[in-house]
C-alpha cells in the first residue's frame, strides 16, 4: 500500500543507510525506496539559498513522481564558525561540483589551517521536508523538521565509518570522531538523526 511508502530524494549511500536505520528501528512497516530504485530520475539543480529551499526542492522532486506514498528530501551541511559557516549548503561541493568526500575534508583542513589560532567550533546542520500522501481531494501536507549537532573540527582525519566529514568533526561531550563513534553514535544524536525522529513521530500520528 502507497501510504506505507516513503520515497526519499538522494541517492547519497551513506544517509540512505542513516534513514533506513532508523525507520527499521521505530517503523519498520515503513518500506523505503530512494531515487536510485526508479529506472529514469534526473535529480533537480540544488540551487536554494538555504538548506530549507534545497530540501523542498528534492522533496517536490519526488513527490511528483510518488503521489500516492510520503516522500521526503533533506539537505544538510557542516557549518565552521572560523569559516563564517561555510561550507554549509555548498558542503557537498566544498572542493569542486563533484568533489569526493576526502577532497572535501582536505579542503576544509586546510582552510583551518589558514586561520591558525581560530577556534574550530562547528556544528552538522539537517533539514528534512516530507510531503504526506495526497488525500482524496487531492490536497497534501508539507512538513519541516530541523536537527543540528555541535562539536570541533579536528586537525587531522580519524576513522573509517560514516561518510562526508565524519572523520573531522568530533561532537561536543565526545573525545572521538564521528567516523570513530560510528552509526550507533550518529543513529540516536546526529542532526539527521534528531531530524527524523521527529518525522517518525508525526508519520505515526498521521491519518
Ligand atoms: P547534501 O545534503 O546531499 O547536499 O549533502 C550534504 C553534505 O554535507 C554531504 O555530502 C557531506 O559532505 C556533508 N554532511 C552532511 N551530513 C553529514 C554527516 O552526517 N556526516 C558527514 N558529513 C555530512
Amino acid at each position: 500500500m502507497a501510504q506505507s511508502e516513503l520515497w526519499v530524494a538522494t541517492g547519497n549511500k551513506g544517509k540512505l543507510n542513516e534513514f533506513k536505520t532508523l525507520f527499521d528501528r521505530d517503523m519498520p512497516l515503513v518500506k523505503m525506496f530512494s531515487t536510485n530504485d526508479l529506472k529514469v530520475f534526473s535529480a533537480p539543480p540544488e540551487n536554494g539559498a538555504t538548506y530549507l529551499d534545497n530540501a523542498r526542492i528534492k522533496a517536490k522532486s519526488i513527490r511528483i513522481l510518488k503521489p500516492d506514498a510520503w516522500s521526503m528530501g533533506d539537505d544538510s551541511g557542516l557549518e565552521v564558525e572560523a569559516l563564517n559557516n561555510l561550507p554549509g549548503v555548498h558542503s557537498a561541493r566544498y572542493a569542486g561540483p563533484h568533489a569526493r568526500d576526502s577532497e572535501n575534508v582536505a579542503k576544509l583542513l586546510k582552510m583551518m589551517q589558514m586561520r591558525a589560532g581560530a577556534n574550530r567550533n562547528a556544528k552538522f546542520v539537517c533539514c528534512i521536508v516530507a510531503y504526506s500522501p495526497q488525500k482524496a481531494d487531492g490536497t497534501f501536507e508539507e512538513h519541516i523538521f530541523n536537527g543540528e549537532l555541535k562539536g570541533v573540527i579536528t586537525k587531522t582525519p580519524a576513522g573509517q565509518m560514516g561518510f562526508g566529514y565524519d572523520p573531522v568533526f568530533v561532537p561536543d561531550e565526545q573525545t572521538q570522531s564521528m567516523a570513530e563513534l560510528g552509526a550507533g553514535y550518529k543513529n540516536r544524536f546526529s542532526h539527521r538523526a534528531k531530524a527524523t525522529l521527529q518525522m517518525i513521530e508525526k508519520m505515526k500520528s498521521w491519518s
